[in-house]
């Protein structure tokens, strides 16, 4: 076959060609390409992708590593060191910020990646027409010359000219930078156009904010409009959050109060009369010894796990600081259909008038409820009244089933024994319906050939289509929402009421119910006004389906309320048959109210906020009702998730704390303002996600509990020193040298803080209520623990100092020597005190036993490759030039030990005193408030912290 080149897309201003002429440039036609056509085009001009804009290359974050406070402290301290012919010194305050820079740079570059890879788990697909038949595929096998259908909330998956339109707008920001939808339409524009006059094309990237059309693509990938400007196309998270940010805030006052401290200290041992040299040294080693220099790396890498082990649980974040507000979450705003329920709809009721009840004619004792057996798509099934079979399916229902499958866009498909549908389960489960009760799907759908439609909108609540009969007739469908659809009905007010109650019997046993009316067209009625549909329409009959809630949803409601977390239900359906549901779900404590979306928008913001918090199911909602609940509910203090798919959606999305988006049934609008998009459209995704939030910040507090007080301890070491320790022989003495101190606090804290990253969650952890959004990350925990555990090292590493100094001396060995093996033990010591202390951080709430002794076992690689660097600074003859280091006998290591053994009661002791004072609080809250039962464990839980 011979290879066609097609013509370079660019050379050709396909905006100023009518439609015959592109599809014949293109070598296309209305009807699509040929699949295999298709395959050779792809072949041609490879895949519809764009190289995205990396995030910061590395160079970029390489620099952010070092533009930091904390580091530009320690270069300064080398310089100084130097330039006091401290060399040795000077080199290993570098190469620890040499190592240092390395380590953070490696993390960050890979959390980036990890992160960066979330932008490609969630799919991108395009509806394509091939050979006559839609089928949706990858966005990026989308080649020129495809015919393309775009729908309301679709983003467009390339340039393309228009072949057919209906009210079409396009938000074409992401090109122009222009908000307000552009609106298009087929007919050709002059040559010169710019690209926001070219009303005849869609571009890649863009998003259809309403109407439908088909269009023919053009240029795909690196060709299209977007793909030339692709730097624009920014989609990699930010290494940021505001935890993150916050921290570098804390950095940067400390850093502050560091450096005072650290002159303070110069000055203090000048005054003591130490040598100039010394008292500057002494002012470095505090420098050191205080900046917790691994903290940046340990948050990086727990928020990437965190967004690693989301992903795995199908929550792909989508903006890294919803990591952290996962964790406060405090109500979650759910959509009913396809995340709590299954969204496989099955017709399991049919209701049609009584013969000839139509107009102001009574429908009192009308109608007829009839039952359709079988489940599923599968169409096995009969027609029952009243238990019993009914034998002919008579003509009035035979109407109803045939009007539900004309207006309509779903398919029945079979693979093997599997039957399934293409297109909206509702609508599928009226094309089910049909075929179950012997129509013919396919035979009807021939003799009722569509001219016209007006899609379902969840606002309008409503579908219609125009048809022509086979005699030439035309006739109009409407299916929809029966307060809709009964609007457009010719029954009158008694016959609305009869109907409705019937409604009511449906919905009440959790059932979506369809009206379906029709009304004859005139034969030169050529297409629908949406906003002007006809009235006078005649009922048909009503469909009732079943759509079973999830069971993984129900435990999911189940853990969110252990969670002190509201789950809403926000559903478009009938007021009784979301309660209905609500109630299936376990979502309707007893007395809790349902309100319909109508309700709510007569409600005063002031009311609303009241009843937004009171009210557990809200029915018949529309998108701008989920924004005003969503403001509601935040202007009641609360953290909250909104769940959303349609376009409509964006603003709530965007609006709540953390807008979680659809993978499957989501329409890219709704994915690209989300926080979070659920791969699974499920649930019980979200309540996962939410426990692994809480999860990333406890072990970032573990982290904080643990670095902490470790750097204070080595501070205050210093501390003491410089403000009492004797001058021996001009020279201070000092319990640990600034290099010793960069040793431990970057070897020993590195080694132990990282592994808390991969914790396991806490027992707890979903049995808690939601943290307070406003706490702040060094909460009275950690301030406490910082100073308890500073001030016993600080005694510890002291004491035995002290007490190796003057056994050694008293024991005839030479000063200097002494006084190495003293500062080795003293060393020693800290980093033991460090090894026994890691272990008590593993869990913010239990003892280690309690948790397991070895169910994090990077927490013993950490400790075993920290206990091998020790042996090698204390026995490595190297290590003692660097270091200024000493062996150190048996006899020490055993006494050091015992010494940071010191802190397993202390901590001990600290906890069961935490406890107690919970449990006091919450018995206290109690007393206050006897109604609260489950106050007492959540108020408990609330302190442990
Ligand atoms: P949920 O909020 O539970 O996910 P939803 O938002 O999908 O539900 P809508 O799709 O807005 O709810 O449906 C609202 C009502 O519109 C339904 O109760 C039903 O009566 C009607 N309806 C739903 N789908 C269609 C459709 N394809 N054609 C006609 N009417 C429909």
């Amino acid at each position: 076959m011979s290879q066609r080149v097609l013509p370079p897309s660019a050379a050709i201003a396909w905006h100023s060609l009518p439609v015959p002429d592109v599809l014949s440039k293109i070598e296309s036609a209305e009807a699509g390409l040929a699949g295999d056509e298709a395959a050779r085009r792809l072949k041609d001009v490879g895949p519809n992708v764009i190289q995205r804009a990396k995030g910061d290359g590395p160079l970029k974050l390489l620099f952010r590593q070092i533009n930091d406070p904390l580091i530009y402290v320690l270069l300064a301290s080398a310089a100084l060191a130097m330039a006091m012919g401290e060399a040795i010194d000077g080199a290993v305050v570098l190469a620890v910020v040499v190592l240092n820079t390395a380590i953070g740079f490696v993390q960050e570059l890979r959390a980036g990646k990890a992160i960066e890879a979330l932008v490609d788990m969630v799919p991108q697909t395009a509806t394509v027409v091939r050979g006559g038949q839609r089928s949706v595929i990858p966005a990026a096998e989308v080649v020129p010359g495809d015919v393309v259908v775009l729908d309301a909330g679709d983003k467009v998956p390339a340039d393309a000219r228009l072949l057919s339109v209906k009210n079409l707008h396009v938000d074409e920001s992401a090109l122009t930078g222009e908000s307000v939808p552009s609106d298009k339409h087929v007919a050709a524009v002059p040559e010169d156009a710019g690209v926001g006059d070219r009303k005849n094309l869609a571009f890649g990237g863009t998003l259809v904010t309403s109407g439908a059309a088909t269009a023919v693509v053009v240029a795909t990938g690196a060709a299209t409009e977007l793909g030339r400007i692709s730097s624009m196309l920014h989609e990699a998270t930010e290494i940021e959050t505001p935890l993150t940010r916050s921290m570098a805030k804390v950095g940067r006052v400390l850093t502050v109060a560091i450096v005072a401290v650290a002159l303070l200290i110069v000055g203090v041992a000048l005054l003591r009369g130490y040598p100039p040299v010394d008292a500057m040294l002494a002012g470095i080693s505090l420098a050191v010894a205080a900046i917790p220099e691994g903290l940046p790396a340990i948050i990086t890498i727990s928020l990437a796990i965190g967004v690693q082990r989301m992903a795995r649980r199908r929550a792909v974040i989508r903006k890294l600081p919803a990591v952290e507000t996962l964790g406060s979450t405090g109500v979650i705003c759910s959509d009913k259909t396809g995340t709590l329920t299954r969204n496989e709809m099955t017709v399991r009721a049919l209701w049609t008038p009584a013969a000839g009840a139509q107009g102001e004619a009574a429908f009192e004792q009308a109608g007829a409820a009839l039952e359709v057996t079988g489940v599923g798509y599968a169409p096995e099934g009969e027609l029952r009244r009243d238990g019993a079979p009914v034998g002919e399916v008579p003509e009035a229902v035979r109407a109803l089933l045939r009007a539900g499958l004309l207006c309509n866009d779903a398919r029945m498909t079979r693979e093997g024994d599997a039957c399934g549908i293409q297109g909206d389960p509702t609508e599928g489960a009226l094309v089910v319906a049909a075929q179950k009760l012997g129509v013919d799907v396919e035979g009807t759908r021939r003799e009722h050939r569509r001219v016209d439609v007006v899609p379902f909108s969840s606002e309008r609540q409503l579908m219609a289509t125009l048809h022509e009969a086979p005699g030439g007739d035309r006739v109009i469908f409407m299916k929809g929402a029966p307060e809709a659809v009964l609007g457009r009905a010719a029954i009158g007010e008694a016959g609305r009421a009869q109907v409705m109650a019937q409604v009511e019997q449906m919905a009440a046993q959790g059932m979506r119910v369809l009206a379906v009316a029709s009304r004859p067209a005139g034969r030169d009625v050529a297409s629908l006004d949406e906003e002007h549909l006809p009235e006078g329409f005649e009922l048909l009959g009503l469909e009732g389906m079943i759509d079973p809630p999830r069971p993984e949803a129900i435990d999911a409601i189940k853990a969110c309320h252990a969670a002190g977390i509201t789950v809403k239900m926000i559903t478009g359906d009938h007021l009784a048959t979301a309660r209905a549901i609500g109630g299936q779900l376990g979502l309707v404590p007893d007395g809790a109210r349902a309100m319909n979306g109508t309700e709510l928008s007569r409600l005063s913001e002031g009311e609303l906020r009241a009843a937004a918090t009171s009210t557990h199911v809200f029915a018949r909602v529309a998108p701008e009702h989920k924004l005003r609940l969503v403001k509601a509910l935040q202007a009641e203090g609360k953290v909250v998730a909104m769940t959303g798919d349609g376009v409509n959606d964006a603003p709530a999305l965007k609006q709540a704390d953390i807008g979680v988006a659809m993978g499957i049934t989501g329409t890219a609008v709704s994915k690209e303002s989300a926080d979070v998009v659920l791969t699974d459209d499920n649930f019980a995704s979200i309540r996962a996600a939410v426990e692994e939030g809480r999860r990333v910040y406890d072990n970032l507090v573990k982290a904080l509990a643990f670095v902490l007080p470790t750097n204070l301890g080595e501070a205050l070491i210093l501390l003491v020193a410089v403000m009492s320790f004797p001058i021996v022989g001009g020279a201070p003495l000092m319990p640990i040298t600034a290099v010793q101190i960069l040793w431990v606090n970057l070897v020993a804290t590195v080694a132990l803080s990282l592994p808390l990253a991969f914790e396991a969650m806490e027992k707890d952890v979903m049995s808690r209520p939601p943290r307070d959004p406003g706490e702040p990350i060094l909460s009275r925990f950690v301030l406490v623990r910082t100073a308890i555990v500073a001030v016993l090292m600080t005694a510890g590493a002291i004491g035995l100092f002290f007490y190796e100094y003057f056994t050694e001396l008293r024991g005839g060995v030479v000063s200097e020597i002494a006084y190495r093996e003293a500062q080795t033990a003293a060393v020693t010591t800290v980093v033991l005190f460090q090894i026994f202390y890691v272990l008590n951080c593993r869990s913010l709430r239990d003892s280690m036993l309690k948790i397991g002794l070895f169910s994090n076992p990077w927490v013993y690689v950490g400790i075993g490759a920290l206990l091998a660097l020790q042996l090698c600074f204390v026995y490595a003859p190297f290590m003692h030039t660097l270091f200024g280091s000493a062996p150190l006998s048996l006899d020490a290591w055993v006494k050091s030990t015992l010494v940071a053994m010191s802190i397993l009661p202390v901590m001990s002791a600290e906890r069961w005193w935490r406890t107690r004072r919970a449990r006091r609080s919450a018995e206290r809250e109690r007393r206050s408030d006897p109604s609260d039962v489950g106050g007492v464990a959540s108020a408990m839980a609330n302190r442990g912290a």
